[in-house]
C-alpha cells in the first residue's frame, strides 16, 4: 500500500495554498498575457516548491521526487501552465547537480530555486523530436570555446530561460552544454502559438556562431545522451503529474456540477448514467496515480534514473491519457455548460492534448517500455 509521508502531505498543503492564493486569482491574466509573471515564480521559490528535489547544501529541501509530483499535481488542478513550468524543472536541476562541476552547481541552481532565474532543456530540432540521435545542432571545439550552430524547436520556457541545457553534436557523439542567456549568437526565435499551456513560452532557439566556454560542458564531452536521458527520465513522471492534476481538477468540476444541476426535480447525480461516469473517472484517476508516483518513489529510495526508464515513460503516457479521458467525461456531464470558457474544461482539454507530444510522443513512450521489457 502506497502512503504519503507527513512531509509529503505538508508539501501538498503548501502547494495547495500556492495554487489557491498566489495562482487562482491570476489564471485569466496569465492566459491573456501568455506569461507566468515573475512574482508568481518568485512566490513558488519562497514557498520552497522549486527546490524540492535539490539537496540541502545546494539550497533545496531534498523533499524528493514524490513531493515534487505532489506539488505539480496540486498546481495543475488550478492552472496546468504553472504546473508544467514546475514539472519541467527537476530533470534539468538533477543533471546540473549530478553531472555539473562545483562552479556550475553553485552558479545555476540557487537562483533557479529562489525563482530568480529560469532553466530550459533543449533537445528537439525541426527535423524531428523523436529522432534525437540525428542531431543537427553542432558544437565545434576551439582553443577556449565551442562554436555552436543550429536550431532547437518547441522548447518549454525557451523564451524566458536564463540558462539553457543544450544537446549538441560534438564530432560523432552528443554533448550537453549550458548556454547562458545573453551569450552572443544565442537568440530566441518564433514562439509557438499553442492550443494549451497558454502561460508557457514554447519557443524556437537559434544558435548562430554562438561561442560557449569549454567549461560549460555538462558531464563528459560525448556523454550528452546519457545526461539527456537522465533528465527526461526524471521529468516524465512530473509531467505525468500535470495530467493527474488536470484529471482531478476536471473531476472536481464534474462532481460539483452533478450535485448542483437539477433535472426532473432531482440533482443529475441521482441518475445512474452520471454515477457510472463518475465511477469511471475516479477509477481512472486512482489507477493512473500509482503509475505516476511509482518512479519518483523509486528515485527517493535511491534507485538510479537509468533504472526507471520504463516506469517514467509509462507515467508520462498515463498522465496524458488520464487527463484526456477524464476531461472528456467531465465535458459530457456538464452538457452545454462544458463549452463555456467559464467551465475551464476547454482549457483543461487543450492542456491535456499537449501532454501527448511533450517529453516524447505516445509511440516513443511505448518504444522505451518495449526496449526495457525485452531486455528483461
Ligand atoms: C508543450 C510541449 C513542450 C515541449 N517542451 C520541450 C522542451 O522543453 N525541450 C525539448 O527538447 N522538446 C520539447 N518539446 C518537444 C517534444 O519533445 C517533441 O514534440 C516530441 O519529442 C515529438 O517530436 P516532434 O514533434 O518533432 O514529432 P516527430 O518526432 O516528427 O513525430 C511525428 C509522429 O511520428 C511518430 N514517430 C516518430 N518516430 C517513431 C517511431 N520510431 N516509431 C513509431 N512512431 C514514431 C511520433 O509518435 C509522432 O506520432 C515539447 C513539446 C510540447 C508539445
Amino acid at each position: 500500500m502506497f502512503e504519503f509521508t507527513k512531509e509529503q502531505e505538508m508539501v501538498r498543503a503548501i502547494a495547495r495554498e500556492c495554487a489557491d492564493i498566489d495562482i487562482a486569482p491570476r489564471v485569466q491574466e496569465c492566459d491573456r498575457t501568455g506569461d507566468i509573471p515573475q512574482d508568481i515564480i518568485a512566490k513558488m521559490g519562497t514557498r520552497g516548491l522549486l527546490g524540492l528535489t535539490t539537496s540541502k547544501d545546494l539550497g533545496g529541501s531534498a523533499a524528493g521526487h514524490v513531493a515534487m509530483a505532489i506539488a505539480v499535481e496540486e498546481l495543475a488542478r488550478v492552472y496546468p501552465s504553472v504546473a508544467f513550468f514546475l514539472a519541467d524543472n527537476p530533470g534539468t536541476m538533477h543533471i546540473i547537480e549530478h553531472f555539473g562541476t562545483e562552479e556550475q552547481k553553485q552558479g545555476y541552481l540557487e537562483p533557479c530555486i529562489r525563482g530568480d532565474a529560469v532553466l530550459c532543456i533543449a533537445a528537439t530540432e525541426p527535423t524531428g523530436g523523436s529522432a534525437l540521435t540525428n542531431l543537427g545542432t553542432e558544437a565545434v571545439a576551439g582553443d577556449r570555446a565551442y562554436t555552436v550552430n543550429g536550431r532547437k524547436l518547441y522548447i518549454s520556457n525557451g523564451g524566458i530561460a536564463d540558462y539553457c541545457a543544450l544537446l549538441v553534436k560534438t564530432g560523432d557523439r552528443a554533448s550537453m552544454l549550458i548556454v547562458e542567456r545573453g551569450t552572443p549568437g544565442y537568440s530566441v526565435g518564433r514562439r509557438l502559438e499553442q492550443i494549451g499551456f497558454k502561460g508557457i513560452h514554447v519557443s524556437e532557439l537559434i544558435f548562430n556562431d554562438c561561442a560557449v566556454r569549454l567549461g560549460n560542458v555538462l558531464g563528459a564531452e560525448g556523454g550528452g545522451f546519457a545526461v539527456a536521458m537522465t533528465a527526461f527520465a526524471i521529468n516524465r513522471p512530473t509531467i505525468g503529474a500535470v495530467g493527474l492534476g488536470i484529471a482531478r481538477g476536471a473531476f472536481d468540476i464534474a462532481l460539483r456540477f452533478a450535485k448542483e444541476r437539477v433535472l426532473y426535480h432531482k440533482p443529475i447525480s441521482s441518475l445512474q448514467a452520471i454515477q457510472f461516469m463518475l465511477v469511471d473517472m475516479d477509477t481512472a484517476i486512482d489507477a493512473a496515480q500509482w503509475l505516476i508516483y511509482q518512479p519518483g518513489a523509486a528515485l527517493d529510495r535511491g534507485v538510479q534514473p537509468r533504472d526507471i526508464f520504463k516506469g517514467a515513460a509509462r507515467a508520462k503516457a498515463a498522465g496524458a491519457e488520464v487527463a484526456a479521458r477524464v476531461v472528456k467525461k467531465a465535458m459530457e456531464i456538464l452538457g452545454g455548460s462544458a463549452v463555456s470558457t467559464e467551465s475551464r474544461l476547454g482549457g483543461f482539454l487543450n492542456d491535456a492534448m499537449e501532454l501527448f507530444p511533450a517529453a516524447g510522443t505516445g509511440n516513443i513512450m511505448k518504444i522505451i517500455q518495449a526496449g526495457e521489457i525485452l531486455k528483461s
